[in-house]
């Protein structure tokens, strides 16, 4: 059979994935496309330059590894950044990068990198002299790297960071867009980078301001018929971040005045630092213009931190707070308090603040009235997921068991016990529950459901199943 792209690329990335962690798979080659494949030349084509310089430094002994077993020792890698041109001209434009490995592509074609730029645009409106005018960065001092802790839910978005820190305008994350959901610290990191920045370039004029004030200021301009100096007010800035840009969602006007503030920064070297509570393919009312140039740098997402950072954030705040609290509080929080560092911290200080009031002790009892708050609030969710691992612990079974074909009673019940606390505690359809667990249609889910229900009223042993499972599930 004859190599093509794909086939060499999909054996190289099973090995790749084999070697890495899935999180690292994920985001660094997922997203890489087998473009083409000349004699031992594969060509693969990748998001971004940063992409690009991304798995130059961190994977390319992988990457090596990984295709000489495909195509021998001769085997070159040629890198196709995929990169929007959207300065007039629609279509899109590559630009080709040797691997890094010199020796093995000296012969290999190399284009000359075409610059991502429209000749620099000079302002005629720019008052002289107004760089004087000292404008306050509105950072938040206590939001800086050293309290920010690091973990592997925010290992890419915090070095990210902290290059951008280093060296604004300078990398290729540019503008680094920070994602996630609530509390998981993307306003802390955009201000981080801001103060860091602050102290390493002191003559940088750095703004931060949120995306709804940015939007206030902006109608206030129209009002005031004075939008340009709004928007002059804004291209002289050196580091811009604005914090929850999705709030720019149905806003045209809003929008358009950002485009044009956005490219004037971006193309005179300035950073721009975004945060968003979205990915950018999930925004919804952006205008597409605007959402391209959201790509153009690095998106790093914030994962929910996992237990051990949990822990350390505990303990940092309490350290910094000078409380001390007995460890298997701690982890009773950790373990209880997992989707939002700011309720993690919002029931720490409760926690502190009632045990001062009412001069108790800080124990399990009280941590767990208050994580009862913090957590009804938020109604955790459970999902079908952790169903089937709590049932297939309770039967001492893995979870393959439980979603495989087998016939035996015990599995059979085991499986129809998931399916029926996945319809009693999860919003998902009946078919939706069987294709999670193990393919079934949603006729075998209701029938699990009437099962589960017929049983427990006559057959005792199993009633205390379900009450067991009840408990856990909503422990
Ligand atoms: P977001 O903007 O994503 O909603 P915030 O930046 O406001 O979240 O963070 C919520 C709280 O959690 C803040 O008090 C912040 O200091 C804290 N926090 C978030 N991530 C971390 C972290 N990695 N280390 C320490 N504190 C964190
Ligand atoms: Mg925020």
């Amino acid at each position: 059979m004859s190599k093509t792209a794909e086939t060499v690329w999909s054996n190289c990335l099973s090995f790749i994935e084999d070697n890495i962690s899935t999180q690292a798979y994920k985001t660094w080659f997922e997203p890489i496309k087998a473009v083409k494949l000349n004699e031992n030349a594969l060509s693969i084509q990748v998001p971004s330059k940063f992409f690009y310089e991304w798995l130059e430094e961190h994977y390319v002994k992988l990457l090596k590894v990984a295709l000489t077993k495909e195509l021998g020792t001769q085997a070159k890698l040629v890198y196709i950044i995929k990169m929007e041109n959207t300065y007039g001209n629609k279509q899109p434009f590559t630009e080709k990068i040797p691997s890094s490995n010199r020796s093995q592509v000296k012969d290999q074609e190399v284009d000359v990198p075409i610059k991502n730029k429209s000749p620099e645009l000079k302002n005629p409106f720019v008052i002289p002299g107004i760089r004087n005018v000292k404008i306050e960065s509105q950072l938040n001092p206590n939001y800086s790297f050293d309290n920010f802790l690091e973990g592997e839910s925010n290992r890419l978005a915090r070095s990210a960071g902290y290059a951008v820190a280093n060296k604004p305008g300078g990398t290729s994350f540019n503008p680094l867009l920070i994602f996630g959901g609530v509390g998981l610290g993307k306003t802390h990191l955009a201000h981080a980078i801001g103060v860091e920045i602050k102290e390493k370039y002191p003559e940088k004029t750095v703004l931060y301001i949120s995306a709804e004030k940015f939007t206030q200021q902006y109608i206030e301009s129209v009002k005031k018929n004075n939008r340009n100096d709004f928007i002059h007010f804004y291209q002289i800035i050196d580091v811009l971040i604005v914090d929850d840009i999705q709030l720019l969602s149905g806003k045209a006007g809003t929008q358009d005045v950002f485009f044009h503030i956005f490219n004037h920064l971006h193309q005179n070297g300035k950073q721009v630092i975004l945060t968003s509570d979205k990915a950018p393919v999930d925004m919804i009312d952006i205008e597409q213009r605007l959402l391209s140039r959201f790509k153009w740098g690095l998106s790093a997402e914030l994962n929910h931190p996992d237990y051990d950072t949990r822990v350390a954030i505990i303990k940092n705040k309490l350290y910094r707070d000078g409380v001390e609290m007995p460890e298997d509080i701690i982890e009773f929080l950790a373990n209880n308090i997992k989707t939002n560092i700011r309720e993690l911290e919002g029931a720490i200080i409760s926690l502190i603040a009632h045990s001062s009031f009412n001069k108790r002790e800080i124990t399990i009892d009280l941590a767990k009235k208050i994580v009862d708050n913090y957590v009804k609030h938020t109604k955790r969710e459970v999902s079908i997921d952790y169903i089937q691992k709590v049932v297939s612990e309770y039967f001492q079974m893995d979870v393959e068991t439980l979603q495989s074909k087998t016939r035996k009673r015990h599995i059979v019940q085991a499986r129809q016990l998931a399916m029926f606390f996945a319809k009693k505690f999860t919003k998902a359809s009946l078919a939706s529950i069987g294709s999670q667990i193990g393919q079934r249609d949603h006729a075998t889910v209701l029938h699990a459901c009437k099962t589960v229900d017929n049983l427990s009223s006559t057959d005792k042993q199993f009633r205390k199943y379900v009450d067991d499972l009840n408990k856990k599930l909503t422990l």
